[in-house]
């Protein structure tokens, strides 16, 4: 049996991390216009850098928190754990989560464009000019993170879920993400699908396909326990 769990930006909500697309919790979010920050061609501004940097520095007191250590006590629990987010941040790794795949980069982390070598920086601050101990090409360098109207690579994903057979469990921990319609992909496929999501209005599948929680919370383990059985 296999599970892949997939976790959007609402697990990390409560470590102190605001989602791109709240608009009530966090105001920090708010202040700043994402559609001229984090976009296409924008990757190598002040305002861009400057924006990662508080999230950076945002990051630097953030905890895991009970989503993270459920998710990790399932990858403990069962064989053939696989962990996607769309998160870039670090917390699943924090609560001790392993081979975790970033779909859209991670925050601690910098890339050549012309090399495309990735370099871990942690929580420094990042300046547009700034000299760096990397491949000299200091003129290249961008946050490794997808912006918004950039391509995302999501084939091992989806491939990952197209070779899931009816006694796999997909785990989609409801997500804002409105740039990848997983619930058109999956709804035609015959596997257990548990999805947690506090928002089911944000959601467009069929519900009947699936096994739904508002929240992640110790009951998720006897749900897999019964798929299992089954
Ligand atoms: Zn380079």
């Amino acid at each position: 049996m296999k599970i892949i769990i997939l976790a959007g930006s609402g697990i990390s909500e409560d470590s102190g991390i605001p989602t791109y697309y709240n608009n009530s919790k966090n105001g920090l979010w708010n202040i700043n216009d994402l559609n001229k920050i984090c976009v296409k061609n924008k990757d190598r501004t002040n305002e861009s850098f400057d924006f990662y940097n508080i999230f950076r520095f945002l990051l630097k007191t953030c905890k895991p928190n009970e989503n993270h250590d459920i998710i990790n006590n399932i990858q403990q629990k069962y064989e053939n754990v696989k962990i996607y987010t769309f998160n870039i941040d670090e917390l699943l790794e924090s609560s001790n989560c392993k081979n975790v795949i970033h779909l859209h980069g991670k925050v601690n982390e910098i890339k050549c464009k012309k090399c495309l070598n990735i370099q871990n920086i942690d929580f420094q601050e990042i300046k547009l000019n700034h000299q760096y101990l990397y491949c000299n090409s200091d003129d290249s360098i961008r946050n490794n993170i997808i912006y918004y109207g950039e391509k995302c690579n999501y084939g091992s994903l989806i491939n990952d879920i197209f070779e899931l057979d009816e006694n796999d469990i997909l785990i989609y921990i409801g997500s804002s993400n409105n740039s990848f319609d997983l619930n058109q992909i999956i709804k035609p496929l015959k596997f257990n699908k548990i999805l947690i999501n506090p928002n089911l209005s944000t959601f467009n599948g069929d519900t009947k396909q699936y096994i739904i929680f508002d929240k992640l919370n110790e009951s998720i383990f006897s749900c897999i326990d019964g798929i299992i059985k089954d």
